[in-house]
């Protein structure tokens, strides 16, 4: 292993031996993000005349305006030129800010995206760390860690309400852009998955297994992401795996994929199954956007997500179904995934795919409610379908929601049985 030194320009310490440090609420100064306000983090290539390196701009409050325990919107905004910097890099170099801002002693944060959530603690806060350290962290760890692909980093940290309500529009569309690259891409039509391991470090066993209909399940590797990252990387947590033998094409499980499972998850874990999630589902490490569990009682599967804090009918919330599930083992019945996996025409399809949910919390019906539509059109069950998936106003127990799905004739009803 290299290791090497850089001197960051921070008055915290910072390294990997941080990165599992969990900042609760009552310890924190000043929190983002999460659903409490708006936040984003983007990663946007740029050409040289726009970057000026080492560039850092606070557009907003700084810490020493925000009262101990309060909320603020965070936006966060990377610029990099380098001559040999690809638009398809971006959606990898933004997954690092997670990593990098949890190497700061003090610092958390969890999701990705539009959906990241930070913390910063008050003994960072005491040390003397200020919104801008952010753009020192970022700046030094880009061009320590990609010094082959960045040459010039900028970057801009929003803290002001209205602003970051305009830049929140830029960043979205290039989410949805990225998204959309995807879509064509099927399974089938390609004869390389991609692995990832990068949350290794904190579930030493866990593999995601990547492929074009599946991403990861933090939501932000996908296919071309990993295919990306190991352009980028060779020798880095993104490993080509060609899918060789297939063993079982409706549970979705193929020979070179179980070799490489097996030496990658320390060799505990011998197989895996991409469709299914009732045997050998892929492994949860801890930050999928959305967990699924069985509810025996309706023949269905529910799905909570990191947003929803409140009671599901499988009898947990999202932060006990993560603290159940996470680690990086494989939970029959239970599996952690990202949130557009759910519209994805490999959504479980050896249990039954989408006519098998029987309820999501209302704020994941909006976020997929399009494409929800449409996926449930293909599959032949209505576009009156996302009408028939239960949710918190029907109901948060098994017992509760029954009744709502026989009125509605669930497919799920009629299904085989799930277990
Ligand atoms: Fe990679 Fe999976 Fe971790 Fe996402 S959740 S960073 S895909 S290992
Ligand atoms: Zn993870």
């Amino acid at each position: 292993i290299k290791l090497k030194i850089v001197d960051i320009p921070v008055p915290i310490t910072v390294g990997p031996a941080f990165e599992g440090e969990t900042i609760r609420k009552k310890e924190a100064w000043v929190e983002f993000g999460g659903g409490r306000s708006p936040g984003f983090e983007l990663v946007r290539m740029a050409d040289a005349d726009h970057v000026e390196d080492g560039k850092i701009e606070v557009v907003g409050p700084e810490i020493d305006e925000m009262p101990e325990g309060s909320v603020f919107p965070m936006g966060i905004i990377v610029d990099i030129y380098g001559r040999k910097m690809q638009e398809d890099f971006e959606g990898v170099l933004e997954r690092r800010i997670h990593y990098f801002i949890n190497y700061g002693e003090g610092l958390w944060h969890v999701a990705q995206r539009d959906l990241c959530w930070l913390r910063i603690s008050k003994g960072a806060k005491e040390a003397g760390f200020k919104i801008r350290h952010f753009g020192e962290l970022l700046i030094a760890k880009f061009k320590s860690d990609y010094p082959a692909i960045v040459d010039r980093v900028q970057v801009t940290l929003i803290t002001d309400a209205q602003v970051i309500d305009e830049k929140i529009k830029i960043a979205r569309e290039k989410y949805q852009a990225r998204d959309a690259r995807l879509k064509g891409l099927t399974d089938e039509s390609v004869d390389t998955f991609y692995s990832c391991t990068l949350c290794q470090s904190f579930a030493p066993n866990h593999v995601c297994i990547v492929s074009p209909e599946r991403v990861g399940l933090c939501g932000a590797v996908s296919w071309l992401d990993a295919k990306a990252s190991n352009e980028i990387t060779p020798t880095g947590p993104n490993q080509p795996i060609t899918k060789g033998e297939c063993l079982d094409e409706a549970k979705g499980m193929w020979k070179n994929l179980n070799d490489f499972l097996y030496t990658s998850s320390n060799r505990t874990l011998e197989e895996v199954n991409l469709y299914t999630l009732m045997d050998k589902p892929m492994t949860s490490c801890g930050c999928f956007e959305a967990i699924m569990a069985v509810l025996p009682l309706t023949n269905g599967v529910m799905i909570t997500t990191r947003e929803h804090s409140g009671d599901t009918p499988c009898g947990m919330s999202f932060s006990t179904l993560a603290g159940t599930c996470g680690g990086g083992v494989q939970t029959p019945g239970f599996m952690g995934i990202g949130r557009r996996y759910v519209v994805s025409s490999k959504f479980i399809p050896a249990d039954g795919g989408l006519g098998r949910i029987v309820w999501m919390p209302k704020e994941l019906k909006e976020y997929l409610k399009d494409e929800l539509a449409e996926r449930a059109v293909q599959l032949g069950l209505g576009a009156d379908f996302v009408d028939k998936i239960a949710d918190e106003t029907v109901g948060i127990t098994e017992e509760e929601i029954l009744p709502f799905l026989e009125e509605r004739q669930h497919p799920a009803l009629k299904m085989d049985p799930l277990m």
